[in-house]
């Protein structure tokens, strides 16, 4: 579909500056008198922000059609990623602001060695509260060498599950992309996944104890719609939350968007018509969930074990409750998934593990969160430019 009026492709990254460097200038000195309070951060709009999402690495063992080309990649265009060194230096700084939980994201971070240690350093960080993950579950099932000191979980005799070694380093709940129960769907919408992996790494989270176990289902028209009712009827008999999401306009497949979108009230009329009863469980937009505040809306099939939820990016922001900073595996701070401003924590990382000369560049971020995006008008504006593997979704 032609895309009427769209703007030049922009820039892939951009300096906060003008308008935007005035927010800054203004909300530093409300960030002062947080930090002389000990308060969490509060950007411009009122929105206490305490969640930071790091990608540790743009690869990826997955090609999934909505997010990466189909192509590998040119090698010059991947991030020289952010050693774990100065990966925590980062959470440091986050945490002394106020910042308590923290999700690992990607491309695929279970494809960079070494994640199980980095979750055991950033949770012995004083105030790290909460340590999440989102993977495409392939590996979480895989047998890998105990922690030294030895490993509780699933012992083997040759190892334990990366999920249960996750566990144990402290990682406390996990999301799992899992966009089809029928194996040839699955293979022809990741492009290169074995289902029966990704089932592997889902019983190996929840027999490592990991709670909640969320599965993310990208309902795309034509390709996996017509299973939403199998989706969430899994939540019936297993402790598992399933939510949909919606398809968002990103990458060099963004043209496709409205031919493959799906809105999330479509997927609960959907639900209904199969027979399955929906009862609201928190359901009001920003309310914290049960399990972490998150952007989800959450509802229960009476008596079943987990919950269903929709993630409406598209349809029904829920920008008002944004509490999240994102930093993409090149080291640039994103205030905002729909927005190109960011700041680059590269330079100062280079410099040394300077915990507060980094704790500064998230102030500016910070004071740079937009209101809220404008994703909804992707047929006017260009956000081909933003793609989730890069920026860590
Ligand atoms: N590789 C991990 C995974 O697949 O869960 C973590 C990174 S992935 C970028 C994080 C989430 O972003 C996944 O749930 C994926 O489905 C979602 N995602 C990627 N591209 C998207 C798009 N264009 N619209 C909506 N969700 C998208
Ligand atoms: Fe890889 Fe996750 Fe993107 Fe799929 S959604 S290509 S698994 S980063």
């Amino acid at each position: 579909m032609a895309v009427a009026g769209a703007p030049r492709r922009q820039a892939k990254f951009a300096p906060i500056s003008g308008k935007r460097g005035r927010a800054v200038a203004h909300t530093a000195v409300l960030h002062q008198i947080a930090r002389l309070q000990s308060l969490p951060l509060v950007d411009a709009f009122g929105r206490s922000i305490d969640y930071l999402r790091i990608s540790i690495t743009d690869r990826c063992n997955l090609r999934c059609v909505y997010c990466m080309p189909a192509d590998d990649p040119a090698p010059s265009s991947w991030a020289p990623l952010l050693s774990y060194r100065q990966l925590v230096t980062v959470v440091r700084a986050a945490a002394t602001l106020g910042f308590t939980h923290f999700r690992i994201t990607g491309g695929e971070p279970l494809s960079r060695p070494g994640v199980a240690d980095f979750v055991r350093e950033i949770a012995g960080i004083p105030g790290v509260e909460d340590i999440s993950l989102s993977t495409n579950g392939v590996a979480l099932g895989q047998l890998v060498p105990p922690a030294s000191g030895g490993a509780t979980g699933e012992d083997s005799g040759t190892g334990v599950t990366l999920a249960a070694k996750l566990a144990q380093a402290g990682l406390r709940r996990v999301n799992i992309s899992l966009d089809s129960l029928r194996p040839d769907r699955f293979r022809a919408i990741t492009r290169l996944g074995r289902l029966e992996d990704v089932w592997q790494g889902i019983e190996a989270a929840l027999a490592a104890g990991l709670h909640p176990v969320k599965l993310n289902m990208v309902v795309l028209r034509g390709l996996n719609d017509d299973e939403v009712a199998d989706m969430a009827r899994l939540t019936v008999t297993r402790p598992l939350d399933v939510r949909f999401i919606e398809l968002m306009p990103f990458g060099p497949n963004y043209k496709e968007e409205p031919r493959r979108f799906v809105s999330g009230a479509e997927v609960k009329r959907r639900l209904r018509e199969a027979g399955l009863d929906l009862a609201p469980e928190l359901d009001a937009p920003g309310a914290p969930a049960a399990a972490g505040a998150g952007p989800a809306r959450y509802y229960r099939i009476p008596g079943a074990r987990g919950r269903i939820g929709f993630i409406t990016a598209m349809s029904e922001h829920f920008c008002g409750g944004c509490n999240r900073l994102r930093l993409s595996a090149a080291g640039k701070l994103y205030p905002c998934l729909g927005d190109i401003g960011a700041v680059d924590l590269r330079p100062a990382l280079e410099r040394g593990d300077d915990v507060a000369a980094i704790a500064d560049l998230f102030r500016q971020a910070v004071a740079a969160k937009p209101e809220r995006h404008h994703l909804q008008e992707y047929q006017q504006r260009d956000f081909s430019w933003r793609e989730m593997f890069r920026v860590g979704g």
